[in-house]
């Protein structure tokens, strides 16, 4: 049987990107994110070839991300980003030797009912500006008592998240970082700031750990600048295939709301790949993909098993011929910036249709 879409992932990829992160920040260790699903590729798989290649820890939301680590015997270091929200998952953090980031009052309460002996590995959150998650910068001499009363806690570290690292004009980053050093100036433990973007862009958010996710898989998160600019190879191929290829009139309209037109006798091509795969409404007239190594654009409505493509640039496509939807020669940043979104959420999007295989 032939899937009707494939995702093919290049786990050598994932190892190669680490690689350039700890180019990027050689004194800094490196926490890589595998939260959902590893961005689209696979959580189990991206966890194996990170550890392999010795990545210092990884990063998960939640606690059903971690657990489904641990289970595929993921022994290394697993920090839970978002922490815990109650007493049983904080005991269950806990029994899987979880890292529980720690944002806010009642999740320490939370690990405090486990009692003052309880071998608890926590980094504290704090809100340099980003205000989503983090305790004040005020706090820290609070978090500090806290830690004082707890014995059995070990802090692996005080972390802070970047609200506009992708936008290299944007001084709010160099401000969230002076924030983050004063507030913490002569406390000890190590220090996380940025994520991707913040490594990227912004040598002094490589502090001692730093926390890449979108580019350990081959992305870039900075706009007008792709994965491959910074050396990075995308891990990511996604793939469909023709099956119809017919020739319209000029004038004649393709697909629902009739919303592309042929502005001239047009070979039309349907890739069977739509929004139930992950190929999102937004993808619209004009999006790139690729058929047989040309470019060629979208014509018309993204339905939910098929999409409809324009072939004047492809005219010898034939029905079975690959489409390329993103990976290495059609970079998923710049399909992101034409469908309005980011690469982040292609990735994600992906659905339970899509066929997964590993290189
Ligand atoms: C997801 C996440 C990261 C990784 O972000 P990228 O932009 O994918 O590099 C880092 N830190 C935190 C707190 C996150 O939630």
């Amino acid at each position: 049987m032939i899937p009707r879409v494939t995702a093919t992932i290049d786990l050598a990829a994932l190892q190669h990107n680490l690689g350039v992160v700890r180019r990027l920040a050689p004194r800094s260790r490196v926490m890589a994110a595998v939260k959902a699903n590893g961005y689209g590729h696979g959580a189990i798989p991206a966890a194996r070839a990170l550890e392999a290649a010795g990545v210092d820890a990884l990063a998960v939301a939640c606690l059903e991300e971690a657990v489904e680590l641990r289970r595929a015997h993921i022994h290394c270091p697993i920090a839970l980003l978002e922490g815990v929200i109650s007493e049983e998952e904080a005991a269950q953090a806990v029994y899987q030797r979880l890292q529980v980031v720690v944002h806010d009052h009642w999740q320490i309460e939370l690990l405090q009912r486990l009692g003052r002996d309880a071998q608890v590995g926590i980094w504290f959150k704090i809100d340099s500006g980003m205000h989503r998650l983090g305790f004040p910068l005020t706090d820290v001499p609070r978090l500090l008592d806290v830690l004082r009363a707890q014995p059995g806690w070990t802090l692996h570290g005080w972390i802070t998240h970047l609200a506009s690292a992708d936008e290299p004009d944007n001084g709010f980053t160099r401000e969230q970082v002076a924030r983050f050093d004063a507030a913490l100036s002569g406390v000890s433990g190590p220090r996380s700031i940025g994520n991707s973007a913040g490594i990227i862009g912004w040598p002094e958010a490589r502090a001692d750990w730093v926390r890449p996710g979108l580019m350990i898989y081959g992305a870039s998160p900075m706009p007008g600048q792709t994965g491959a600019d910074l050396g990075l190879k995308p891990a990511m191929r996604l793939e469909s295939r023709l099956i119809a290829v017919r020739d319209f009139e000029a004038g004649e309209t393709i697909g629902y709301a009739q919303s592309w037109t042929c502005p001239e006798r047009t070979r039309i091509g349907v890739a069977a790949v739509g929004y139930a795969d992950g190929i999102h409404r937004t993808f619209r007239s004009g999006t790139a993909a690729m058929v047989g190594g040309r470019r060629v654009a979208y014509a018309g409505r993204v339905s939910m098993d098929m999409i409809t493509l324009d072939l004047r640039q492809a005219p010898d496509a034939q029905v079975g011929d690959p489409v390329l939807l993103w990976g290495e020669e059609l970079p998923a940043e710049e399909i992101a910036a034409q469908a309005g979104t980011i690469p982040y959420e292609l990735f994600c999007g992906l659905t339970q249709r899509v066929h997964f295989r590993y290189r």
